[in-house]
């Protein structure tokens, strides 16, 4: 098996920075799109494929042994290092086997195959939108044009630990891979995907048709394109290189690009921060009405002795107690008693039972009251 390379990365029309990152290493092959604001971006990617190369040629671990430790050493970078805070990245990478491919992922990059006039598309994009078409919500083409459709529900880097899809996929002779970053896929249909890598020999060549149909959508990313062809060479073709990692002469970028809008790392942690503040909000208003579920007091209403459940207060215009029952004891009979102090303060009581004794101590003390003073009483 022998795989011939093409790779391009580009800033795109729109974006100061690169922060996409690729990896041809033989036989790895990556594509890692960077979040996270001024340098943040590109540190991810690149820290992200530095580590992954290191490991594999160490040989230590599986595949996603790897990629877990990758997002390890980017998540433990972002937070020891203010200058990188918060930053992430996608990772879109193939191992070539013998006979297969390995595939790890986490991100919207993409990976897909090309075989037999078929683009099968490998991965699964870790989006909200891509959520939200699964559950029905939306339809692919309405996740297309989502306004939130970069925000990730999944990257590497952003949290101590991160679950990683893996997939293997035979190959066979004449089969194209494609690794990609959203850059092309937001701005390219997957059928014109499909027809340029149809009628394009080359894989560099195929590649760069990308980029600029692309950059010719407008580029509003930037795009990185890996492709793989493989080649089942038999043992006839005497000149065919014995190695099986021709075509890797691919410099990696070291792009160095600011990214003008917040990015998706951004958008994910400010997701994150509102959902935690409706959990928090939720369990406030829960905890606050089951505490004042439980408060009870004797107060004034309508010019009556009355039973409240609540508290005797108002927040934001919101009364926080209601009146349970009111009786026929006449506030301004009570107001006497000096023993009862202000009733329109209210008098708390523990519990329903409590505030209906203090009524009955109400009625009887107002009674006596009016007994012993004579004039009071009609
Ligand atoms: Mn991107």
């Amino acid at each position: 098996m022998r795989i011939e390379v093409g790779a391009v990365t580009d800033v795109g029309k729109v974006r100061e920075r690169n922060e996409d990152s690729y990896l041809v290493e033989p036989p790895i092959y990556a594509v890692a799109d960077g979040m996270g604001g001024h340098l943040g971006g590109e540190v991810a990617s690149q820290l992200a494929l530095e580590t992954i190369e290191e490991l594999s040629q160490a040989g230590k671990g599986t595949l996603v042994d790897q990629v877990r430790e990758a997002n390890r050493v980017v998540f433990e970078r972002s937070v020891t290092d203010r200058d990188v805070a918060g930053m992430g990245t996608t990772l879109t990478l193939v191992v070539v086997g013998d006979e297969a491919v390995h595939l790890a992922h986490v991100g919207d990059s993409r990976a897909y195959l090309l075989r037999a006039g078929a683009l099968r598309r490998l991965t699964d994009d870790h989006t909200l939108v891509n959520r939200m078409v699964k559950a029905g919500e939306i339809s692919a083409a309405e996740a297309q044009e989502h306004p939130h459709r970069n925000v990730l529900t999944r990257a590497l880097g952003t949290e101590p630990d991160v679950k990683v899809d893996e997939e293997s996929v035979a190959l066979i002779d004449a089969d194209r891979l494609l690794l990609c970053s959203d850059g092309l896929t937001g701005m390219v249909t997957e059928d014109q995907i499909q027809a340029i890598l149809e009628t394009t020999a080359s894989p560099q060549e195929a590649a760069e048709r990308l980029v600029r149909t692309a950059n010719r959508a407008g580029g509003i990313d930037n795009i990185t394109v890996v492709i793989l062809d493989v080649h089942e060479d038999g043992p006839a073709q005497a000149g065919a290189p014995t190695s099986v990692d021709a075509g890797s002469a691919v410099a990696k970028p070291r792009s160095r690009e600011r990214r003008a809008r917040p990015s998706r790392a951004t958008l994910v942690r400010w997701g994150i921060r509102a959902a935690v503040a409706v959990v928090v909000l939720a369990a406030v208003v829960v905890a606050g009405r089951s505490y004042l579920d439980r408060q009870w007091y004797v107060g004034e209403a309508n010019g009556h002795v009355a039973v409240y459940q609540g508290i005797p207060a108002e927040v934001a215009g919101f009364d926080l107690s209601h009146i349970e029952l009111e009786t026929d004891i006449r506030a301004a009979d009570v107001q006497d008693l000096t023993l009862y102090g202000d009733l329109g303060q209210g008098i708390t009581a523990t519990d329903r039972d409590e505030a209906l004794a203090i009524v009955e101590q109400i009625r009887s003390d107002v009674r006596s009251a009016q007994g012993t003073q004579g004039p009071t009483a009609s």
